[in-house]
């Protein structure tokens, strides 16, 4: 098996991995990635995730130098399977980063959550993915250049690894490869899940339920979960 069919074989096998995770319910979420300096395979769109074959995938150009309308090509791509509106969101970003070549979209629930409530980020309890909170940015049209463009310029200011919370939105992450991808959706997501679980359960229980330990000397008023 070449390299682009190894490659196609692995993004479905990543599907998989997202939607039984259930990062993508339903037909959400996409994965995109760089096969060569300017070549890239990325899901259709309207497809689960977890149902995706490797003939499903589209092969694209990208031409970032060209005006917007004339920037992707698609090379090949299989009756009746079409290209996600999405696609500017991962073109764009793997453009930016050239060192790094997967891109994951995912509507993963409790990332989800917060990204509706119109908060501007999710506050961390430890230096987590190297940042101390999951900044959202604000709502943008899908499937705009301009949601793609905004993006970029969260990305950039990620101290380590390369994520963004789309606001109403889903995450973005951006690896070095699938596994990297997938491993940033995993911290995200496991994060704002256990924001949202102490947040609840603090104002459920209050703190009456706890022998409490002491806080570290070097912790700071503000350094608590959002
Ligand atoms: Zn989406």
């Amino acid at each position: 098996m070449n390299a682009e069919n190894l490659m196609r074989k692995h993004i479905c096998e990543i599907g998989q991995k997202l939607w039984q995770a259930g990062y993508t319910p339903s037909n959400s979420g996409n994965i995109c990635v760089r096969i060569s300096d300017n070549e890239f395979l990325a899901t259709p769109t309207g497809i689960q995730k977890g149902m995706l074959t490797p003939d499903m995938l589209l092969k694209l150009r990208y031409e970032p130098e060209k005006p917007e309308e004339e920037r992707i090509t698609v090379l090949q791509c299989t009756d009746p399977y079409k290209l996600t509106s999405e696609i500017r969101i991962h073109l764009v970003a793997l453009a930016e980063f050239p060192q790094l070549n997967a891109t994951i979209h995912s509507h993963a629930p409790y990332t989800q959550l917060f990204s509706m409530l119109g908060v501007k980020a999710i506050r961390l309890p430890d230096n987590f993915a190297g940042a101390r909170n999951i900044p959202i940015v604000p709502w943008v049209k899908p499937g705009t250049w301009d949601i793609a463009y905004g993006n970029v310029e969260a990305l950039k200011s990620c101290p380590k690894d390369k994520f963004v919370v789309m606001g109403l939105h889903g995450l973005l992450t951006v690896g070095r490869d699938l596994e990297d991808a997938f491993l940033i959706q995993e911290k995200i997501e496991s994060s704002a899940q256990a924001a949202y679980l102490y947040q609840t359960y603090t104002r459920i229980v209050g703190d009456d339920a706890f022998v409490l330990n002491a806080p570290p000397a070097e912790a700071k008023a503000d350094d608590g979960v959002l």
